[in-house]
């Protein structure tokens, strides 16, 4: 049985309908029986829980919003659901499971040849099979469209050179997407582990998402196939829209994040006393954190359950996905960080998950649009002037 309560001041549950609360439930249970036993240890370790990864594709977590292929299908709502509660047990986990259906599942089924469907698809959704995205470059993090890695034709076949960086899943997966700048724009290749001239390595010291992989990626000459380009992605347009998809999840994921340090720290507060032995809960100023942590998150549910629906009803565009994504990354770091505060000297130790999500939500503020790149993206949308450079 899931052993987390759940957060829900404002009757939030009477918005969902019964299948939304039961694929909750599942992933509820999964995270309490399955993630929350081990992750401490797999942060401490910078172990990623690899094992967990085919009972995730049994459970249809795994590309849970596409449809066909083995995918489960389920709506935007739904999948939402499962990215909250999974991120309640760890950003890294979360990503693991955006990364392998946002950024490289829906690419390949909305840009991908018959064949590289039916290759990839089943084996990504069952997890038999890793993926990784490769946008960011050393050189290039907030704007992607300066790439220098090149993909040239020779022949038949397609050279890849150049180097990508912070990959998640990267030194794990079976096969990358990287995306690259031809003579034609910039292009998607799916590149396969053990591909001559591509190399990954596991990038070591990060004190963030310790429980997820993050690799290099390096080609040097590497030759695939014209078979290994995705053949409908024309342009930045392309790895934008799998951005898209990921942004979407991470909205709700913080949400799971900031739950669990706002539930934390709720009940230390009740458990913990000072001053004439009475709980700390007591005191004014704790109760302002507290109302103010459970204010935003339920701002933040609202604004991730209209973004759900809309997206259910191909009305979500891009400026809202980055509303979605900013809002809710920076209030559940502000959560995590208002957590620790009430949790004392406690509030460090790795017995409570508070520092480990805090850790987490910084690459989650930073990775997949920085919070000052998504507030350009809504000041452009109010503007009608884009201020990037
Ligand atoms: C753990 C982790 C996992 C990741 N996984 C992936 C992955 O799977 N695939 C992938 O492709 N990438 C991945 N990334 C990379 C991530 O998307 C980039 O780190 C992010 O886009 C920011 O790029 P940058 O780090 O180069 O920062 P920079 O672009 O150098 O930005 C540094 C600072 O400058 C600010 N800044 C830059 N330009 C502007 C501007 N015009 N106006 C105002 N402020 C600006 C930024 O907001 C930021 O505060 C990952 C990163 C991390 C940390």
């Amino acid at each position: 049985m899931a052993r987390f309560p759940g957060v829900d001041y404002m009757l939030i549950d009477s918005l969902f309908d019964e299948q939304e609360l039961l694929v909750r439930q599942t992933a509820r249970q999964f995270v309490d029986e399955r993630v929350a036993p081990v992750i401490r240890d797999c942060f401490n370790q910078a172990r990623f829980p690899k094992e967990l990864i085919p009972e995730i594709g049994r459970l249809g977590f795994l590309g849970a919003n596409l449809e066909g292929y083995g995918c489960a299908g389920m709506s935007n709502v739904e999948y939402g659901l499962i990215m909250q509660e999974l991120e309640r047990g760890d950003s890294g986990l979360r990503s693991f499971v955006s990364v392998q259906g946002a950024l490289v599942m829906y690419p390949i089924l909305t840009y991908g040849s018959e064949e590289q469907t039916q290759r990839w698809l089943p084996r990504l959704q069952s997890g038999e099979a890793i993926g990784c995205f490769g946008l960011t470059e050393p050189g290039f993090g907030s704007n992607p469209a300066g790439m220098a890695a090149r993909a040239s034709k020779q022949g038949i076949d397609w050279v890849l050179n150049g180097e990508k960086t912070w990959i998640t899943n990267g030194s794990v997966a079976d096969v990358a997407l990287v995306w690259a700048r031809t003579d034609d724009g910039i292009r998607g290749f799916l590149v396969e582990k053990g591909n001559p001239g591509f190399s990954a390595s596991e990038i070591q010291g990060k004190l963030s998402m310790r429980a997820s992989v993050t690799a290099s990626l390096s080609f040097s000459d590497c030759r695939v196939p014209e078979s290994a380009m995705l053949p409908s992605a024309k342009g930045l347009k392309a790895p934008l829209s799998c951005l898209t998809q990921a942004r979407y999840g991470i909205g709700w994921g913080v949400i799971g994040a900031a739950m669990d340090c706002y539930e934390t720290a709720r009940q230390y507060s009740i458990d913990r006393k000072q001053f004439d032995d009475r709980p700390i809960a007591s005191h004014q100023l704790v109760q302002e954190k507290l109302a103010w942590m459970i204010t935003e998150i339920t701002k933040a549910q609202l604004l991730a359950l209209h973004a759900g629906r809309l997206k259910d009803q191909g009305k979500l565009d891009p400026a809202h996905v980055s509303m979605l994504k900013r809002n809710n990354a920076a209030m559940a770091l502000e959560c995590a960080r208002l957590s620790r505060d009430l949790l004392g000297a406690n509030g460090i130790m790795d017995e409570y998950p508070i520092m480990r999500h805090m850790c987490n939500l910084e690459t989650v503020k930073t990775y997949e649009g920085t919070d000052h790149i998504h507030a350009l993206v809504i000041g452009e949308r109010v503007t009608r002037i884009p201020a990037y450079k």
